[in-house]
């Protein structure tokens, strides 16, 4: 947690930021030096971490000191690497092993403006060819709601296009909680209700040798040709199964649920009850 700050107001925050705050930096500095040293992956997010500035790099190289050995993945809403000098000095770290992961969540700028609360799409967009430039490796989060499903086979064919160079794109179902929750009748869709939308932008970008993924699915929502691609993305403490997964022959392939999606869930799960095809993770 770089900083609980943040200059997008997402619709479907699941951690509202906050206005102020003291220095994070010293306390994650001290944290990563107590860390397991065999640690595989350090993520880093907020907020947005790109709003504690340069200390982002020291941070970054105080975990190469530390954890020569550890991945790390950060994500940002991308908007300051529109700034290149900025997009170099990540670069200029020559992390063996790091990922940026920016949501994008529309291919038309005032609906992906609407959605983040601030008119930032042309900078996101800039920010990932600076990064580009610099041979970041780069993913492309879309958070599925009401309001983003309906274009999603078009917003695939526009990342097809326009940043063929995305190590990953991610269909991301909803967590529940924070502002999701508040603004849960703007944004709540049955998961089942947008399958055929997700299908297509899935196998379009999948054809086209893109790395699509699904995380936070059930498999039993998801048509049986996507949930290949479907990934076990909800952490340990929050996951869990509910009455209707008891015996399902896929339990433990599949992601489950948040914890808060104990109240809000698909209306079609339904164990099943024998795996019919080879649904091997993509990796
Ligand atoms: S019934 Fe539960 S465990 Fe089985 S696929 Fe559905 S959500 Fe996953």
């Amino acid at each position: 947690m770089a900083t609980e700050r943040c200059n997008h107001r997402c619709i479907m925050c699941p951690q509202p930021p906050i206005l102020q705050e003291k220095d994070k930096t010293p306390f994650n500095l001290k944290l990563i030096s107590l860390f397991d040293k065999s640690t595989q992956e350090i993520g880093i997010t907020g907020g947005e971490p790109t709003l504690i500035g340069d200390n982002l790099f020291v941070l970054i190289n105080h975990i190469k000191e530390e954890l020569p050995k550890t991945a790390i993945s950060i994500l940002s809403n991308g908007v300051k690497f529109a700034d290149k000098e900025y997009a170099m000095k990540l670069a200029k770290c020559r992390h063996h092993d790091l990922q940026i992961d920016i949501p994008l969540f529309s291919d038309i700028a005032e609906e992906h403006n609407r959605i983040v609360g601030a008119k930032t799409f042309y900078k996101t967009v800039q920010g990932l060819y600076n990064l580009a430039l610099f041979h970041q490796r780069i993913g492309i989060r879309i958070v599925v709601h009401k309001q983003t499903y309906k274009r999603l086979p078009q917003f695939a064919d526009y990342i097809y296009h326009n940043f063929p160079f995305v190590a990953q794109v991610a269909f991301i179902q909803m967590e529940t909680v924070g502002l999701a929750k508040e603004n849960i009748e703007q944004l709540w869709i049955d998961p089942f209700d947008y399958r055929t939308e997700l299908r297509e932008a899935v196998l379009l970008l999948a054809d086209r040798g893109m790395k699509p993924y699904i995380y936070n699915a059930q498999l039993c929502v998801l048509p049986e040709d996507v949930r290949p691609y479907a990934q076990q993305s909800i952490s340990d403490w929050k996951d869990i199964y509910i009455s209707e997964c008891e015996g399902c022959a896929l339990r433990n392939q599949c992601a489950g649920l948040f914890e808060s999606s104990r109240e809000i869930h698909s209306s079609h799960i339904k164990r099943i009850e024998y795996i019919s095809s080879d649904i091997s993770c993509v990796n």
